[in-house]
């Protein structure tokens, strides 16, 4: 290897956040916080409490409620093998026996799921090794032997699969259950906020780490006035946040597999087989897998054929029809402007009736801000008792975007007061008076090291500072500081007392 080319080996590597992950940044942060603060008084008002499930879950929970079927369970899930707390961190070559009789035990118990093949090839294979190292003089002559040995290993399974949520109402649900929510007062109002995880293809208002923000109503009863009011707290959250271009639509997919809905999949199962022809190799392959997710394509070229398929309101029965109208006379008393979608069905497998989607401006296609609807049935499917629900979730990452687009953003927050001193003993006057500035709230820079004052006011401005506090030995001797308003340059004297009484005045009247 040449000088060069080991110099360049040296060289530390770069890091970048993982494709589709990022940064949030200031001064962007600074809106995060202001739309969930919005979230959180808004929710309160409606009577909701924040509930903060883990991050990681068992991957069943999200396969059978999401449903195995979908692009984001079979696809789009970041999943990992838990290794099983009960086994040694690693087994050396000696222990080898040991460590595969203890994992065929938590097989047998149920404690780590059966990998019965596996476990048999790494039993062989082991004893190949075996054999080889008892009659062997070195090591080396097993080597093939022992790596297929480590790689067979590697592939066995010692633990469960867990995966990242790629959404939070399966948790949300499981929790409920668990903690026996159902005997709390019906029903049990619930928000979140927080990251999800799919593995989509990252572009603009997708990505693969995003966050959302949502809400669950469960149990008690499924009155149309419960989708109304849920919705209604949407529409005002987004209100409050003067989001700009908001459009609801909504729908019903009417009840469960085997009723309407059964019927209705199947007459639209029959009508996309005869335009089969004409259809993308997606909508194709839905035809078989899930029917309905043919209506939500975008393709242009198929949108004609789509205009012609049978439609969901025509079918529904007496009951969902008569839940539908209810809901959207909700709407109407509670003065929610909506749009009727009869193509709105949502990706996950588990709605029902009520489906809704609120789109919003800046956002180009990827232009949902959030999904929502009702699930009941949801929580029995997961083990608990049977208990009506609804909820939705609003994209936080795309919410965001449209505020920026619409210039809804907060600019950079500057500095309120720059402190520039000079001289050992300002040092300490300076100490003091970030101290008392910063207790009445205001935001203070105090450079740790003496700058000249020439410096020290650029530098107040680089960093967009409302006023520059000067402290030098004569302002300290004095008792009197100087203080400038960096906006028009404008300088007055105060006392320790005064200037924090101005400070405080001139604040309430820019606010
Ligand atoms: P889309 O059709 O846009 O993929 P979806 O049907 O997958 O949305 P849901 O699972 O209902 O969306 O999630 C609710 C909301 O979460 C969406 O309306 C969207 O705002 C947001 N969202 C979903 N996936 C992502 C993602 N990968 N990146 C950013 N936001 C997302
Ligand atoms: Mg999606």
């Amino acid at each position: 290897m040449s000088e060069g080319a080991a110099k360049k080996e040296e060289k530390p590597r770069k890091f970048q956040a993982i494709r589709g992950t990022r940064d949030l940044l200031p001064p962007e942060t600074a809106l995060w916080n202001r739309v969930e603060q919005t979230a959180h008084q808004v929710f309160a008002t409606f009577g909701f409490g924040e509930i903060r499930p883990p991050i990681f879950e068992a991957t069943e929970l999200f396969a059978r409620s999401v449903g195995s079927e979908t692009d984001i369970v079979s696809k789009e899930m970041y999943t990992f093998v838990d290794r099983s707390e009960k086994l040694e961190p690693q087994p050396v070559i000696g222990s080898m026996d040991v460590f595969l009789q203890r994992v065929k035990q938590l097989y047998k118990s149920g404690e780590i799921p059966h990998d019965e093949i596996g476990l048999e090839l790494v039993e062989k294979q082991w004893k190949k090794v075996d054999d080889l190292l008892k009659g062997a003089s070195s090591i080396e002559s097993g080597a093939i032997e022992i790596y297929e040995l480590i790689m067979l290993f590697e592939a066995l399974r010692l633990g469960g699969d867990v995966s990242l949520r790629p959404e939070a109402t399966a948790s949300v649900c499981r929790a409920y259950i668990e903690h026996g929510m159902q005997s709390l007062p019906a029903p049990v109002k619930l928000y979140y906020m927080g990251p999800m995880f799919r593995r989509e293809r990252p572009q603009k208002g997708r990505y693969r780490q995003f966050y959302q923000i949502g809400a669950e109503v469960l149990g008690g009863s499924d009155a149309p006035a419960i989708d109304a009011e849920v919705i209604e707290m949407v529409v005002l959250f987004f209100d409050r946040l003067e989001l700009q271009g908001v459009q609801l639509d909504i729908n019903s997919i009417g009840h469960s597999a085997d009723n309407c809905r059964r019927g209705y999949v199947e007459k639209l199962k029959a009508a996309l087989d005869k335009v089969k022809d004409k259809l993308g190799p997606d909508s194709q392959r839905r035809i078989e897998t899930n029917p309905l997710r043919v209506l939500d394509s975008k393709l242009e070229s198929e949108q004609a054929i789509i205009a012609t398929l049978p439609r969901i309101a025509d079918h529904l029965c007496e009951d969902c029809a008569a839940h539908y109208a209810a809901v959207k006379h909700q709407l109407e008393m509670r003065g929610v402007i909506y749009r009727e979608n009869w193509r709105l069905v949502r990706g996950l497998d588990y709605y029902m009736r009520t489906t809704f989607e609120i789109t919003a401006q800046g956002l180009g296609s990827q232009n949902a801000v959030c999904g929502g609807g009702r699930y009941d049935g949801l929580v029995e499917l997961l083990g608990g008792p049977p208990t009506k629900g609804i909820g939705f979730a609003i994209g936080e990452d795309r919410l965001i975007l449209s505020l920026q687009e619409s210039g809804k953003a907060p600019a950079m927050q500057g500095r309120d007061v720059y402190i520039a001193w000079m001289g050992e003993r300002a040092h300490a006057t300076a100490i003091r008076a970030a101290k008392d500035l910063r207790k009445a709230g205001f935001s203070v820079e105090l450079p740790p090291v003496e700058q000249k004052f020439g410096k020290a006011l650029g530098q107040a401005d680089k960093l967009g500072a409302k006023h520059a506090l000067i402290l030098g030995d004569n302002e300290v001797f004095e008792g009197l500081w100087t203080l400038k308003t960096l906006a028009d340059g404008s300088q007055a004297k105060f006392t320790e007392a005064d200037l924090l009484e101005y400070l405080r005045k001139s604040e309430s009247l820019s606010s």
